[in-house]
């Protein structure tokens, strides 16, 4: 379900608190919270607060240029904070062939073992 401007996705109702989750980081901006089907040890997704029209990557805008640049600096310290120092993965799904499944746009921060192949 792709949801119209206006209209809650699961992670603005997770953003609201509507949906309970593990909050790791928050700040004006942006949001991370522990996945709930993890796929590795440590497996956060990092959500802007405000959706504003990214519901996949391959809409943005000019306009969203700073929300992606304090995407990546926030998770480089949310790697910190979880303690990833030997390394870690960065991903973002987009549409039906990049395996998208929440059309609000999110970042996976994948950690905490060393990660398979990555188109597997
Ligand atoms: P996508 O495939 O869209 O890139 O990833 C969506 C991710 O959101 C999946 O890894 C899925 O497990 C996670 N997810 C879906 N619904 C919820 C939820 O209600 N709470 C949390 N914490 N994660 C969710």
């Amino acid at each position: 379900h792709i949801p119209k401007d206006g209209e809650d996705s699961i992670f603005d109702k997770i953003v609201k608190r509507e949906i309970p989750s593990t909050v790791v980081y928050e700040d004006d901006l942006v949001m991370a919270f522990r996945d709930i089907a993890p796929k590795a040890p440590v497996h956060i997704l990092l959500i802007p607060k405000n959706r504003d029209g990214l519901t996949r990557m391959s809409v943005a805008e000019e306009k969203h240029k700073a929300i992606f640049g304090h995407m990546l600096w926030a998770s480089s310290e949310i790697a910190r904070r979880e303690g990833l120092a030997e390394g870690w993965r960065l991903v973002i799904n987009d549409g039906p062939n990049g395996g998208q499944v929440v059309y609000h746009l999110h970042m996976h921060i994948l950690g905490g073992e060393k990660l398979g192949d990555f188109n597997k």
